[in-house]
């Protein structure tokens, strides 16, 4: 996936830091951590980037955390679910069955085109910690 046409250098950059991140990134640390020699990056280069990511299904977007993080499934623009632990801050991706809710919002004639759900709790570690 890495190898996609579409990846401009920019958005082949941002992926790159979203991926090594051990955890959801926001648009300030990736403008930070931008240049490979510690200059930051003009802003828009980075939204935009993200944008793009995000549309296509590179990356998804947080939105209680306002961070970014890189998609670790297969599947382009597929509905989201992040497990959120509120101690560590670890975020770990799944995918939801939303089939039921989009039936749902089917039957109030809505066509949903994006779904992410969050779900705030412990993860394992913190549990035991
Ligand atoms: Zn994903
Ligand atoms: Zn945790």
């Amino acid at each position: 996936m890495a190898t996609d046409e579409r990846l401009t250098a920019p958005r082949r950059r941002v992926l790159q830091l979203l991926l090594q991140a051990d955890g959801p990134l926001k648009a300030y640390d990736l403008i930070a951590a931008y240049g490979e020699t510690g200059e930051p990056a003009k802003p828009p280069t980075v939204y935009r980037a993200l944008d793009f990511l995000e549309r296509l299904g590179f990356a998804h977007r947080i939105e209680s955390l306002n961070a970014f993080v890189p998609c670790r499934l297969d599947g382009e623009n597929h509905a989201a679910a992040f497990l959120i632990c509120s101690c560590c801050g670890a975020a770990e991706e799944f995918e939801p069955d939303f089939a039921p809710g989009r039936l749902a919002a089917e039957a109030k004639g809505y066509r949903v085109t994006s779904v992410t759900l969050e779900a705030r709790g412990l993860c394992p570690t913190c549990q035991t910690g």
